[in-house]
C-alpha cells in the first residue's frame, strides 16, 4: 500500500484497500470531531525499573466516534497530517493533557505527562509559543510536560526542527526521542539536540527474548544514552522477563501492557490506587 503523500494519493490508497467509504467519511468528520470533543486521551503509566515507582504517563489520543466506536490514532493521525488538521489536533491534545496534569497536581500528584508530536508540528515555528500559552493557562510547570518526537520527523527539515525543539526546551519542557533505533539520528546530531530521554522502539523490546541481536541493540542504546547523559525508557514491555532484562541493562523506565494498557484517566487513577504506587 502506497505511503500517503498527498490527499489524492491517500484517497487512492483508501480505494484500493477496500475501506473507501468509511475512511473518507472519517476523514470528513475529523475537524468536526475536534469541535464536538470526540477526541479523548488515554494514559499509560511509566515506572522506574529500579524502584517500581510511577514516574509519568504517556497520553495517547483516541477518537470516540458516534458510529464506529473507539478509533485508534494510526487510523486518523496520518489523515490529520495530510489535511492540516494536525495543528489544531495537537493543540487540543496538549490542552487536554495539561488540564489532566493540573487535576493530578490538585490531587497532590506531580506526574510527568508525555505528549506525542507529529512531523508537521516540528515545522510549525508557532508551536513553542502555543505550548507556553497552554502551560500558563493550565498552571502546569514546564518540567511536567514532555514532548515525544521521532527521528524521522526531525530529519524532514533538521534545521527548522532543531529551532523548534530548542525553543521548546528553552521553556523548560522535556524532549524525548520516540521509536529510537528505528530511524537515522546521527550521533553527532543527537548530541546537539536539547533532548533528555531516548525511548527505545518497541520492535526491539518485543523481540529481545528471542533475538540476541535485538537484546544487544537495546543494551547498546541504554549505554549510549547514559553516556550522553540521557534517561532511557523502553516501551512495549509485555512480560516480566522483558522487565527483568531491561532492569539488568540499567534501563531507567518501563512502559507496556505488563504494567497497564493505555486507559482513561479515571481507570488510570483506579489502577494506581490498586497498585499502591503512591
Ligand atoms: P507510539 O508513540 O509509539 O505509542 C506507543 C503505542 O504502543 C501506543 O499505540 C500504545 O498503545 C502501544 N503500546 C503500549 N504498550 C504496548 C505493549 O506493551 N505492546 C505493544 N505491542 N504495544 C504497546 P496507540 O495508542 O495505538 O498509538 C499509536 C501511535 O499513534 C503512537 O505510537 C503515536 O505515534 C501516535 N499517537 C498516539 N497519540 C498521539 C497524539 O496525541 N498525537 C500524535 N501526533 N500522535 C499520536
Ligand atoms: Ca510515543
Ligand atoms: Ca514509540
Ligand atoms: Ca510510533
Amino acid at each position: 500500500v502506497a505511503k500517503t503523500q498527498s490527499l489524492g494519493v491517500f484517497v487512492y490508497t483508501c480505494a484500493v484497500d477496500g475501506h473507501s467509504p468509511q475512511r473518507l467519511a472519517l476523514f470528513g468528520d475529523l475537524r468536526r470531531a475536534l469541535d464536538l470533543g470526540e477526541l479523548e486521551l488515554h494514559y499509560q503509566p511509566q515506572i522506574s525499573t529500579a524502584t517500581g515507582a510511577l514516574v509519568g504517563v504517556e497520553a495517547l489520543v483516541r477518537w470516540q466516534h458516534p458510529a464506529r466506536g473507539l478509533v485508534f490514532p494510526d487510523e486518523f493521525i496520518p489523515m490529520a497530517e495530510h489535511t492540516g488538521v494536525i495543528g489544531p489536533l495537537t493543540r487540543y491534545v496538549l490542552g487536554a493533557a495539561l488540564a489532566q496534569a493540573r487535576r493530578w497536581l490538585d490531587a497532590r500528584q506531580a506526574l510527568l505527562v508525555s505528549v506525542n508530536l507529529s512531523a508537521r508540528n516540528l515545522l510549525d515555528e508557532s508551536l513553542p509559543g502555543q505550548v507556553a500559552d497552554l502551560l500558563a493557562v493550565h498552571g502546569v510547570p514546564a518540567e511536567l510536560l514532555q514532548l515525544e518526537v521521532t527521528e524521522s520527523a526531525i530529519m524532514i527539515e533538521p534545521a527548522r526542527a532543531q529551532r523548534v525543539l530548542t525553543a521548546l526546551a528553552g521553556l523548560g519542557v522535556r524532549l524525548s526521542i520516540d521509536d529510537f533505533g528505528a530511524g537515522y539520528t546521527s550521533l553527532s546530531q543527537l548530541k546537539t539536540l536539547p533532548v533528555s530521554e531516548l525511548k527505545i522502539d518497541r520492535s526491539f523490546v518485543l523481540t529481545m527474548a528471542t533475538s540476541p541481536s535485538d537484546a544487544l541493540i537495546v543494551r547498546s542504546i541504554v549505554d549510549l544514552g547514559h553516556n550522553l547523559g540521557l534517561s532511557i525508557v523502553a516501551e512495549g514491555v509485555e512480560t516480566a522477563a522483558a522487565l527483568a532484562t531491561l532492569t539488568g541493562f540499567g534501563c531507567d523506565t518501563a512502559q507496556g501492557y505488563l504494567l497497564s494498557r493505555p486507559v482513561p484517566a479515571g481507570a488510570f487513577d483506579l489502577w494506581r490506587a490498586e497498585r499502591q504506587l503512591l
